[in-house]
């Protein structure tokens, strides 16, 4: 989530113009999950939306083994600025990890939405292919096609936590943003301590803007992905930034490594809460 004003997000850029031979392809760089949803018996690829340009969002559903209590369903978004695909691949490796561990996911439903920016990841664009970073556009009453879909899968679903993930280059290390309900912060703090086994994390004060604790931000900025406002009883919401120059391999090992500490962290913070 790199410096945007609110004024120059607003500015749509001139947009440019990528000749279909050289775009980058949805199809490769969602091949590992695709594969996945031959083999497994969790993995499903619901019917993808036809966003406009006929382009498509991609969406799946990742169904761990049943839990003691109700499901608890997590919506797990990326590639929202269509040139950070890391987070695209880090959820094609998670799902394998997953597939190897299924006590991981026990319990859980992840709704997994990899590429949020169909257009700006085929052009390798920040932007959408309309010339808006559609992560400043959410509960606004966008018309954007994109925005409208994930909009009402947050509605519909009603998750119970909402991880995005984004890769940051003017960032040397690690770090995240936390809204949402108060335990967001109690799942990024470990989060952010296994990640960091693998990339450093950002100590510094000020992090794209805003005063950070420990490489931890509880600001955001307005319209980004979240839950719908105002909620009594908001989900946890945490977004995960790595540093995009860093090696590819080791920012997508950090996301999964945090990813399934979270998936661990909430589970236990959810058993405890119903023990009180
Ligand atoms: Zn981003």
């Amino acid at each position: 989530m790199r410096t945007t004003s609110d004024i120059s997000a607003r500015v749509r850029p001139r947009q440019r113009h990528v000749a279909e031979g050289q775009r980058r392809s949805i199809e490769g760089l969602l091949a590992p999950l695709d594969e996945r949803v031959v083999r497994s018996d969790h993995l499903l690829k619901h019917n993808a939306y036809r966003a406009g340009n006929e382009q498509v969002l991609p969406r799946y559903l990742y169904l761990g083994e049943r839990g003691g209590g109700d499901v608890i369903r997590l919506g797990i978004f990326a590639t929202i600025h269509g040139d950070e695909p890391e987070g695209a691949l880090a959820l094609g490796r998670l799902v394998s990890v997953l597939e190897q561990n299924p006590d991981l996911a026990r319990g859980y439903a992840l709704f997994i939405y990899p590429v949020c920016n169909p257009g700006g990841f085929e052009d390798g664009t920040r932007h959408s292919r309309s010339g808006l970073d559609l992560n400043r556009e959410f509960w606004k009453g966008s018309s954007e096609p994109e925005i409208r879909f994930l909009e009402s899968e947050i509605c519909l679903h009603a998750f119970h936590g909402i991880i995005t993930l984004h890769s940051d280059d003017t960032s040397d290390g690690l770090y995240g943003f936390v809204n949402g309900a108060v335990l967001s912060k109690h799942l990024l703090e470990p989060a952010l301590q296994e990640a960091e086994r693998i990339l450093p994390r950002n100590w510094e004060k000020i992090i794209d803007g805003f005063p950070a604790n420990n490489g931890i931000i509880g600001h955001c900025y307005e319209g980004v992905l979240r839950s719908v406002p105002g909620l009594v009883r908001p989900p946890f919401e945490l977004t995960l930034e790595t540093p995009q120059k860093a090696p590819l391999h080791l920012q997508v090992d950090a996301l999964v490594a945090a990813l399934q500490t979270i998936l661990v962290e909430y589970r236990y913070l959810i058993a405890v809460a119903q023990n009180i």
